[in-house]
């Protein structure tokens, strides 16, 4: 790494004035909770996605929760999802006292329909799909599943703001949608971020209402109109609720960052087929999958390394590519490799064997849209690089 090229972050927001202008107006103002500017984002955001409902958040995570109980999933429940994915989604099933069940995943790193099928017992409740990093997963076969089993589906779209199934957004829902709920992430990292933040989508406007009072407090009318003037001192708690709201300082960031999300995407898109377009004839990699059915929203870039024919293992290739100054991440450590997951998921283990040996391969470059031309080309030379130097000569050159 030359002094001249600082190091490349594997991730970086893409915040400008716009976001430190709304910010500063809300500061204002007078007002910095959940108010007029949430409900606008919640406004824009529904449009964006195509769902008559849309609850902000405090986090994906509170959106799922809230998603799960609001839709009546507790003890003695099961609920199928994907060992790739975070922590949040299966943490989010248990909060509910129902028993999290995994199901592989496909090539594609999302969960394969016919696992889920495997997986179905009398006590299964619903489905938690998630879409790994910004590819939809095969909803058609998913939905089918749950009509056949009549299940719940509730969607972790985490990575999928702006992703696209079949030509309509992950969160379609306007005529009807044959998913519950749908959750959206607005974290630091995420494509669309809040620093901290996410969305919960419906078609169903009674679980909208359920959800909007478990999310603040369990009190059932709109907390945020009590000290303007129209509203009142009296409000009443009508259940155990939680405190997930999203505050008017995050939506005045979300807002701004909603109305760039399909600049943010073509610029991403464009860095990932530049990507694919240096690494899709190596035979030391694997670039990742995409889909006819999908509108690839490109969260993440997961290349995979054909380790057979490498020298080094996937850690080794991070701390290669670090020394050459770039930052890569590992999307995801698979649910039974975490010590509070292992006891119960012991046997499950061993049915996650695509997801364990995806694991040990994958390694997310840097990608987002502040990244330069300059930029992708370093990310390039450098993965070429360290490829070179760890490519294990296969043939034999006996003269
Ligand atoms: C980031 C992430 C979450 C959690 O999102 P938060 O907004 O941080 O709660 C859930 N699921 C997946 C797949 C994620 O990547």
């Amino acid at each position: 790494m030359s002094d001249a090229s600082p190091f490349l972050p594997y991730n970086l927001p893409s915040i400008d004035e716009q976001e430190i202008a709304e910010v500063t107006a809300v500061l204002r103002s007078g007002w910095l909770t959940t108010g007029p500017v949430t409900q606008r984002f919640e406004a824009e955001l529904a449009e964006y996605v195509g769902a008559p409902h849309a609850l902000a958040v405090n986090s994906c995570t509170a959106g799922l929760h809230l998603a799960l109980q609001a839709s009546g999933v507790g003890p003695g429940d099961e609920v199928i999802t994907t060992p790739m994915t975070f922590c949040a989604t299966v943490n989010t099933i248990l909060h509910t006292g129902a028993k999290p069940v995994l199901a592989d995943i496909g090539d594609d790193f999302n969960i394969d329909p016919a696992q889920i099928e495997r997986k179905i017992t009398p006590l299964t409740r619903a489905i938690v799909p998630v879409h790994m990093a910004g590819l939809a997963c095969d909803m058609d076969a998913i939905w089918a599943i749950a009509q056949k089993h009549g299940l719940l589906v509730i969607e972790d779209a985490a990575h999928a703001i702006g992703t696209q199934y079949k030509q309509r957004p992950i969160g379609y829902s306007l005529s009807g949608s044959r998913s519950t709920a749908v959750a959206f992430s607005f974290y630091a990292t995420k494509n669309l971020t809040t620093g901290e933040g996410g969305m919960v989508t419906t078609h169903d406007p009674q679980l909208m209402e359920k959800m909007r009072i478990l999310c603040l407090h369990g009190i059932s009318r709109d907390a945020w109109k009590r000290y303007s003037q129209s509203g009142s001192w009296f409000y009443e708690v009508v259940e155990a609720g939680y405190k997930y709201n999203l505050s008017d300082l995050q939506s005045a960031i979300g807002i701004h960052q909603l109305r760039k999300q399909e600049t943010f995407i073509r610029r991403r898109t464009e860095i990932a087929e530049r990507y694919n377009e240096a690494f899709g004839s190596m035979p030391e990699l694997r670039v990742p999958p995409q889909s006819e059915d999908c509108r690839h929203c490109w969260h993440l870039y997961m290349l995979r390394l054909a380790l057979g024919r490498l020298s080094i293992s996937r850690a080794e290739f991070i701390e290669r590519m670090k020394t050459l100054g770039i930052g890569c991440s590992v999307h995801f450590i698979p649910i039974p490799c975490h010590p509070y997951f292992a006891a119960s998921a012991a046997e499950e283990r061993n049915h996650c064997l695509r997801s364990m040996e995806l694991y040990e391969t994958t390694v997310s470059l840097p990608l987002y849209p502040g990244m330069s031309d300059v930029d992708v080309t370093r990310v390039i030379e450098a993965v070429k690089n360290v490829i070179q130097d760890a490519t294990v000569s296969i043939v034999s050159t006996t003269a």
